[in-house]
């Protein structure tokens, strides 16, 4: 039929597995809530950046289907550094509070690291605090990044065995790229980093078994770039002047080519939220988090 898709890849469907993960994590909630623990997660937003807003919607929806209590503190685009560190040492000494989120990104005179070094380590969800990305670098228990943590988890959940893998990242960002390399260096998988310096990128790309990207440029990915049969797994979030969402992949072409694709909408996008989520739980449960391999 004209104009159809006719797909060659599996899809790697992150609202599936998404939506799989969360119905077990209300029955965990449950329990929790019969030990009268409830999870807590807080979110704080500064400005009124939509796209932020629209992350943080999407992360208290999530929190209310779940069960865990989630608390919004909106403030202004033009709070002092120092207000917004009281905030958060503040949410820090609160005992219904297990996890403190702040949204980013932050006004230019608000430090980012400055505010991540601010939240309590056993509250980060997030995994962004030096001393959890520490942790990860030498394989110790602490929060993990929720994107690359929902990342390894599509993969495994295709019962894809990682070892000895060529793992290809584009990306090479502290939330994304960076980690995401180094939970699948820890599953034995051989990581090569690209990014915008890389020379003859394709050449690198053309080699991955798992190829991940996380540039933010709609549809930079075309087959030329994929070998037959690889896993590609598309961060990417862009708005089009259509106001539809693309991947940073094209997935109508690389679908043709790749053994497993994950879309966008509906890929890894859900399954960062749900390892917020998941983080938040833990964090409630007050338990040491091991690394990927607990979610094994
Ligand atoms: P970022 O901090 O802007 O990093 C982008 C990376 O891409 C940089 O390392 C950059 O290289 C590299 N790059 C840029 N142009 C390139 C090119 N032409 N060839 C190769 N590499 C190139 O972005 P990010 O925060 O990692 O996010 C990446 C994308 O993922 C964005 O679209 C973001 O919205 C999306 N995202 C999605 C989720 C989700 O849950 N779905 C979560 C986080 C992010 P240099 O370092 O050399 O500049």
């Amino acid at each position: 039929m004209r104009g159809e898709i006719i797909l060659k890849a599996k899809i790697i469907s992150g609202k599936s597995l998404a939506s799989d993960l969360r119905e077990k994590m209300k029955n965990d909630i449950e329990e929790l809530r019969k030990k009268e623990i409830i999870p807590g997660l807080a979110v704080i937003l500064v400005g009124d950046d939509p796209a932020s807003r629209t992350y943080v919607n999407a992360k208290i929806r999530a929190c209310k289907e779940t069960g865990i209590h989630s608390v919004i503190y909106e403030r202004p685009a033009d709070i002092r550094e120092d207000e917004l560190i009281s905030l958060i040492n503040q949410l820090n000494q609160e005992d219904t509070i297990h996890g403190i989120l702040v949204q980013l990104p932050l006004p230019s005179h608000i430090s980012e690291l400055k505010i991540i070094e601010t939240i309590s380590p056993e509250k980060d969800v997030d995994g962004f605090h030096p001393i959890n990305i520490g942790k990860m670098m030498i394989g110790q228990t602490g929060f993990l990044p929720c994107t690359p943590l929902g990342i390894i988890q599509l993969v495994k959940s295709k019962n894809i065995d990682l070892t000895g893998k060529h793992v290809v990242v584009i990306g090479r960002s502290n939330i994304v790229g960076k980690p995401v390399g180094q939970l699948f260096l820890k599953e034995n998988a051989t990581v090569t980093y690209c990014h915008s310096k890389t020379k003859d990128l394709i050449n690198i790309t053309r080699q991955a078994d798992i190829l991940i990207v996380a540039i933010g440029k709609a549809k930079i990915i075309n087959k030329d770039y994929i070998k037959k049969g690889a896993i590609v797994i598309d961060v990417g979030v862009n708005r089009l002047s259509d106001g539809s969402l693309s991947g940073d992949v094209d997935f109508e072409q690389v679908s043709q080519i790749a053994g497993y694709i994950t879309p966008v909408p509906g890929g890894v996008g859900p399954m960062t939220i749900t390892m917020l989520l998941s983080n938040t739980l833990l964090a409630a449960k007050g338990k040491k988090i091991g690394c990927s391999r607990e979610f094994d």
